[in-house]
């Protein structure tokens, strides 16, 4: 388990004390997956630059437009003519999984910071980051402290999914850590070796593993604009997660398949014997109709969660890729003159 530390000192330093020289950082990427962000992109790229050029001598921004139907395109056009801004222009919007991966394979710096374009990540976390990077960290993950102003019902859904993804296997997936990251070299080549389209990113950096630690953050408000993950857009991305990484829903639809069938087989039993006892006549025909619908509801929902993982499968037997470039624009690491 990753473990939230004081500044400076790492997990990775304090088990191991393989790290006792701070590591030099000589470059960092930082990808930026915007889609609709025109606005935001303004105010954020002076203080970014301004931040990564203090941190090391040479650094880029690799911009992804995830298909903007706004003026993104354009504006990062323009800021591409800055050194050390990058921009990949997908040919169409992806989503944020597919933008942030063509980011990473994009970028070429020893260390690669990961955040959104709205502000809510500040760049003045990236600090932190490094100084947890230098003393040893490969990983290093914001958690989120507080939820800003969620319903119970999303407090709940969001338990339990943790509840559920985490039930199994050898990893956990924290909760409240985001894409707001940075990552070593070498996990971002673990990262992207792994060959699977269903990018659910949470799952992907945890399934890697790697030396992390958690820096608590509170994120701030979105500058412009309005998030782009609605509630349904939040529960299909569970569902990938989910399937993605457990197979519990069909061992769930197996025990509830033996569970029926025995409280079939004991129902029967007792009809028999009331009947061979008793001589009752054929009655009942309401509990027919009921166990009638029940089952097939039972079925149809089975057949549904195959079906989910079949899906899934036929997905990733395409082989489709996961973004498709459009343009690319600007240079990126160069010394920072
Ligand atoms: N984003 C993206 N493609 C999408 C949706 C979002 O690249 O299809 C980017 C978006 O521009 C932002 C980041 O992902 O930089 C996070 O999106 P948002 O702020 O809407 O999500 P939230 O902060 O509500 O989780
Ligand atoms: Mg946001």
């Amino acid at each position: 388990r990753e473990s939230v530390t004081p500044l400076g000192i790492s997990a990775a330093a304090k088990t191991t004390g393989i790290e006792a020289v701070p590591r030099a950082l000589e470059s960092i990427s930082c990808v930026v997956p915007c889609y609709n962000e025109a606005e935001n992109l303004e105010r954020l790229l002076p203080p970014l630059s301004a931040a990564l050029a203090l941190l090391a001598p040479q650094w880029e921004i690799v911009l992804v437009d995830d298909g903007s139907t706004d003026a993104t395109g354009a504006r990062m056009a323009q800021w591409t003519r800055q050194p050390g801004v990058r921009a990949l222009q997908l040919s169409r919007n992806f989503g944020k999984e597919a933008a942030l991966t063509a980011g990473l394979q994009a970028a070429a710096g020893q260390v690669v910071v990961m955040m959104d374009a709205d502000l809510q990540h500040s760049p003045a976390m990236l600090d932190t980051f490094v100084r947890h990077w230098r003393a040893g960290a490969d990983v290093v993950y914001a958690v989120r402290t507080h939820r800003e102003a969620e319903s119970g019902f999303k407090r709940l859904g969001v338990r339990w999914f943790y509840g559920l993804i985490n039930g199994a296997d050898r990893f956990e997936v924290p909760p409240g850590a985001g894409d707001f990251r940075l990552m070593d070299r070498k996990v971002v080549t673990a990262l992207l070796a792994l060959p699977e389209r269903n990018r659910f990113m949470k799952g992907l950096y945890a399934w890697v593993g790697f030396e992390a630690v958690a820096v608590p953050y509170v994120p701030d408000e979105r500058a412009h604009g309005q998030s782009h993950f609605s509630p349904l857009r939040m529960i299909a991305l569970a569902l990938d997660g989910l399937t993605a990484f457990t197979v519990w829903p069909l061992r769930a639809v197996v025990a509830l398949g033996f569970a029926l069938a025995l409280l079939a087989f004991g129902y029967g039993t007792y009809l028999v014997v009331d009947y061979l006892m008793y001589g009752h006549d054929v009655n009942g025909w309401t509990t027919i109709v009921v166990s009638l619908m029940f089952f097939a509801g039972v079925q149809l929902v089975s057949l549904g969660v195959v079906g989910e993982y079949v899906g899934r499968i036929y997905g990733e037997v395409k082989q489709r890729p996961l973004y498709v470039v459009k343009r690319e624009l600007g240079r990126g690491l160069q010394e920072d003159a």
